[in-house]
């Protein structure tokens, strides 16, 4: 939605006729002393700028101008394009020259989408972004004109007159509002800005029903499609095989289907309740609420840190098994051997390409060199570097011993200077249901961390690292701010995989949890780990043939190297403006 359009929908509200606006006009002068006492609401946001929510419910964003800064810079920073210089030219009576130490505001309409989602999020604290749209607790304020449907449409939709839809959407009789009330602002007439951050829509076009053995979604299977890979891994969230058969025949059986490989176009799959992943769930079911929260919150971080050349940031490196864990293993391929040599192909590139210092978890044997092979040799030679070294015997105590050794890091790295030039990634290969094929990440999932935790006995003990701190707990803001940050970091990845033609997971690659049977969980290694922006990046599925046979070429492991380097240059790169500041500032 453009600007200039929005501006002219959200003039065209009832107002009187022009004869009484005349009238009304004549005896403007004398209101003037009344009008200065109207009730304007000012909320401070973060770099200077301000919002301000007007009597009559119009929203500005203003700010001063910077040294040097004229309308156009200043149109550019405020709006994104110089083209708005003349909105912002009526908006301040006509002002086309900037003066210095003077705030210019410019209308909701105007701003660039970051600084609307700010502005609207400061002044509506109460609001939550949800899958299905957001949703607006209406706020009363002494002095300002109540507000009403069509302030919630202008607002929140850009143009009043979809105060129908709204409402529609929240089975309202009239447009009369109350103040506390929710207001349900539907995803397809949401403004695009404010579209952009709701988390990824998850109805799927799922109904729901109940029988006498419980609570069921009911998906309506469509051409081509199967139960394993469109019911099943879609919507319980199940990736291993043995999980993937087991509930495919479970889902069969409870929706009467016979013969798996014959269902009609049209069939209503049922999925009980308990298997399904909480955002597949109703809107009102508390799992799926207890969700959204934590989404919602976390969603609202993401790095703030720019590091040109990846100046001043440490990457803490890992590769997954080693020693006498391999891993997944096919056909002689051995996951904890192809990781490593993709840990030290980021390794090298981090090093030669970028000023980022580069720690690792383990090491083969005393090797940190690439080996330029396609088929590697296997090795059991991992250790992991803690002090003394560990070399993996018990991969248990191969896990623990990481943690404990990248929080030693993340103290020495972080914890003195800039906790945000820290990162994690542990890098592993994946051995799931056979169909399944690409890159896909686990963050740690704000409600996976609870609790305090910690390892005891003699291996533990040895060591300094966990002499340092012996246990670690998270309180809750740690835990949502981590998830926050790692999904961005983690998105950045992803995203790089796509745009080299890297295969990623259709459905969900970013996941906060890995589930399997009936548990859900985090990692170990991402559980106890203290590095606020981490993440486990399976590269491949050894399972899926194709995914082995890349693995078994140096090309696609560098590609790989490659992919996880442009992301965290990708990360620490333009910062996106996050609401959190604009929350906090209040
Ligand atoms: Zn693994």
């Amino acid at each position: 939605m453009s600007g200039a359009p929005d501006i002219i929908a959200a003039d065209r509200r009832p107002r009187a006729s022009l004869g009484w606006r005349i009238v009304l006009l004549g005896l403007l002068s004398l209101l003037l002393v009344a009008s200065a006492a109207r009730s304007t609401e000012r909320v401070e946001l973060a770099d200077g700028y301000r919002v301000i929510l007007e009597d009559d419910g119009d929203i500005f964003v203003d700010a001063l101008p910077r040294n040097g800064e004229g309308m156009l810079a200043f149109a550019e920073r405020m709006c994104g394009s110089v083209g708005k210089r003349s909105v912002i030219a009526e908006a301040n009576r006509g002002r086309t020259r900037m003066l210095k130490g003077i705030r210019y505001r410019v209308p909701l309409d105007a701003l660039r989408p970051e600084l609307q989602q700010q502005a609207l999020l400061a002044l509506f604290p109460g609001d939550r972004v949800l899958s299905v749209g957001w949703r607006h607790e209406v706020t009363a304020s002494e002095g300002r004109s109540a507000e009403s449907l069509w302030s919630v449409a202008r607002w929140f939709t850009g143009a009043g007159e979809n105060y129908r839809e709204l409402r529609h959407a929240n089975g309202l009789r009239d447009t009369n509002v109350v103040p506390g009330q929710p207001i349900l602002v539907p995803v397809n007439v949401l403004r695009p800005s404010l579209r952009a951050i709701l988390p990824e829509s998850t109805t799927h076009d799922l109904e729901y029903g109940e029988d006498d053995r419980g609570q069921y979604a009911i998906y309506r299977l469509r051409k081509g499609e199967a139960i394993y890979s469109n019911v099943v891994i879609r919507f319980t969230g199940r990736v291993f095989a043995d999980d993937v058969n087991a509930l495919s025949a479970e889902v069969a059986e409870r929706s009467g289907i016979e013969d798996v490989t014959d269902i009609p176009v049209g069939y209503r799959v049922k999925i009980p309740f308990d298997l399904l992943q909480p955002e597949f769930l109703p809107i009102t079911d508390p799992r799926r609420q207890e969700y959204e929260i934590a989404l919602r919150e976390s969603s609202r971080f993401s790095n703030q840190v720019r590091a040109v050349s990846l100046q001043g940031v440490t990457v803490i490196l890992d590769s997954g098994h080693g020693g006498v864990d391999v891993g997944a293993s096919r056909r002689g391929i051995w996951e904890s051997v192809y990781v490593y040599d993709i840990m030290l192909r980021t390794k090298q590139l981090l090093e030669s390409l970028t000023a980022a210092r580069v720690s690792t978890l383990t090491m083969d044997g005393a090797r940190y060199s690439v080996i330029e092979r396609d088929v590697l040799p296997s090795s059991r030679g991992h250790r992991v570097l803690t002090t003394p070294d560990y070399p993996i015997e018990d991969s248990t105590v191969g896990i623990h011993l990481r943690w404990y050794l990248a929080n030693s890091l993340y103290r020495q790295h972080g914890a003195g200077s800039d906790p945000a030039k820290v990162i994690f990634i542990s890098i592993h290969a994946d051995s799931l249901h056979h169909s399944l094929r690409g890159a896909m990440a686990y963050v740690p999932g704000a409600r996976y961390r609870r609790g305090s935790y910690g390892k005891s006995g003699a291996v533990y003990a040895a060591r300094k690292e966990v002499r340092e701190k012996p246990s670690v707990s998270f309180s809750y803001s740690d835990r949502i701010k981590s998830e926050g940050l790692s999904r961005d970091l983690a998105s950045n990845v992803i995203s790089a995989f796509s745009e080299r033609g890297l295969a990623v997971h259709d459905d969900k690659p970013i996941r906060d949890r890995v589930v399997r049977s009936r548990r859900a969980w985090v990692p170990a290694i991402l559980r106890y780990n203290e590095v606020p922006a981490q993440f486990l990046l399976e590269v491949c599925n050894l399972s899926n043939a194709d995914d082995l046979e890349l693995m078994k070429t140096r090309e696609f492991r560098q590609e790989v190297a490659e992919a996880i380097v442009a992301g965290i240059i990708d990360y620490y790169g333009d910062p996106q403006p996050v609401s959190d500041q604009a929350v906090a500032a209040r």
